[in-house]
């Protein structure tokens, strides 16, 4: 490399350094509200510079939520009935809190990257200097830092300045630091519990206990309340009523800029249907007047019905609908119904409660669109657990147990495409058959045996 194109290099890095020093002092996260309240301001003057400190306040406010689900579901094999319910309710609390934040983050990273050179770097260095050095980040916590990375890294693709080239260079190498600790999780849980070509070994995993033990000394357990009551209304659709050795994928809270289309690609592979079910503020915006206008991510969505995939409605802000009645509930059906609707081939009477969350009420709500609910009734967790493997055998436990039904998973992580193909094809392997649903909810069961 020429000294001429080193010197700004070095400058970069040493004024990144400074923005991070600046910022390198212990206090407690940040409220997730608070953290997207600093991003949504952010946004909102695109003029002003862009500071990084609302970004690494995000990801501390993430890596806090990540942390708390991680102790939650520690003892899961021992959480049954009434406790099992109250952690997924406590559970989908902290995601729902989550999902808002990791929205605008995603958005404000992308807008990062698309800044010109000078203004982004010192940023984006700042920022990788935070992920790589911080001393509050344990080993393992790198786990949750694969999707800012990989949104950095997709937005920074088609830069091949030298500038851009140094800082995908750095991204790489933290990615292929996040693969290293992840390989060592998922080995050691491979040992413990089996897998495909392994024999379990049994006793600990080391490094996952010690982990869970050092998070659990930070933030003492929450515990769950109580869930709300479960509504059982009429026509919805659950899994439990498939015959048996019938199964079918749903993936939940997309379209996202890099999961979906990989995702997409595997379930082609296998020749698997699936149902996505989309947020709406991931597709477009309706304005007062009801005009629709498409994003840039609604593309994926055309995507998937040009593929031949059912999409449904999943509200448009990921709300929590069995707090909303009226006009609110009305906006977060509405709205993402008019949505799907302007993408040509979306729309389908199928919709999802975040959650599942939902009352006769909400449930009435739905009637009026003509739309039915779509429960599940196989939980991957996959939005709580960062081990792949421990996320495809609690899909396989679950399996067993059920013998039929919807699996649910998340297109906005990588973890639903790292256990999609050897979860496929284990299941196939035992008899099990992947059905689709048709867009008024009919089971459309594969041909063959
Ligand atoms: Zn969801």
């Amino acid at each position: 490399m020429k000294p001429r194109t080193l010197l700004p290099l070095l400058l970069l890095v040493v004024v990144g350094g400074v923005i991070y020093q600046r910022h390198g002092r212990r206090v407690p996260p940040p409220s997730p509200e608070a953290a997207t309240a600093a991003l949504e301001e952010a946004a909102a003057h695109p003029e002003r510079p862009t500071a990084v400190e609302p970004l690494i306040e995000a990801l501390r406010a993430e890596l806090n939520i990540h942390r708390k689900l991680i102790v939650l579901f520690a003892d899961e094999a021992r959480l049954k009935g009434s406790a099992r319910e109250a952690a997924l309710h406590l559970g989908h609390q902290l995601h729902h809190d989550d999902r808002a934040m990791v929205f605008q983050l995603d958005n404000a990273l992308v807008a990062l990257t698309a800044k010109p050179s000078p203004e982004r770097d010192p940023v984006v260095v700042a920022l990788l200097a935070w992920m790589e050095r911080d001393p509050e980040l344990l080993e393992l916590d790198r786990l949750a830092l694969r999707d800012p990375l990989r949104i950095l890294q997709h937005g920074l693709a088609k830069d091949h300045s030298a500038e851009g080239l140094v800082l995908k260079g750095r991204i790489a190498k933290d990615l292929a630091e996040v693969d290293r600790i992840e390989t060592l999780v998922e080995a050691e849980y491979r040992q413990v519990f089996g897998g495909p070509g392994v024999t379990a070994k049994g006793g600990e995993r080391g490094l996952w206990n010690d982990y869970v033990k050092a998070l659990k000394q930070l933030q003492p357990k929450t515990v769950g309340e109580a869930p709300p009551t479960r509504a059982e209304g009429g026509g919805e659709i659950g899994g439990r009523e498939f015959p048996v050795k019938v199964l079918v994928l749903s993936f939940d809270d997309g379209p996202h800029r890099i999961y979906t289309e990989e995702i997409l690609a595997i379930l082609q592979r296998y020749h698997a249907p699936a149902l996505f079910f989309e947020v709406g503020r991931n597709l477009g915006s309706v304005n007062a007047s009801g005009a629709v206008k498409l994003g840039p991510l609604s593309i994926l969505t055309e995507d998937l019905v040009k593929s031949g995939y059912i999409v449904g409605n999943h509200s448009y802000t990921h709300a929590q609908l069995s707090k909303e009645t009226g006009k609110p509930l009305d906006i977060e059906i509405g709205e993402t119904d008019q949505l799907l609707k302007s993408i040509p081939g979306a729309h389908s009477q199928l919709f999802r409660f975040p959650y599942g969350a939902r009352t006769p009420l909400q449930l009435q709500a739905l009637q009026a669109y003509h739309l039915r609910s779509v429960l599940w009734n196989i939980d991957s967790l996959d939005w709580a657990d960062p081990v792949p493997s421990s996320v495809a055998d609690r899909v396989l436990r679950t399996v067993a147990e059920e013998k039929r039904g919807i699996i649910l998973f998340h297109d906005i992580h990588d973890r639903a495409g790292k256990v999609l193909p050897g979860l496929l094809e284990r299941l196939r392997a035992k008899g099990y058959r992947f059905a689709g649903l048709d867009a008024s909810g009919g089971l459309v069961l594969p041909e063959g045996p």
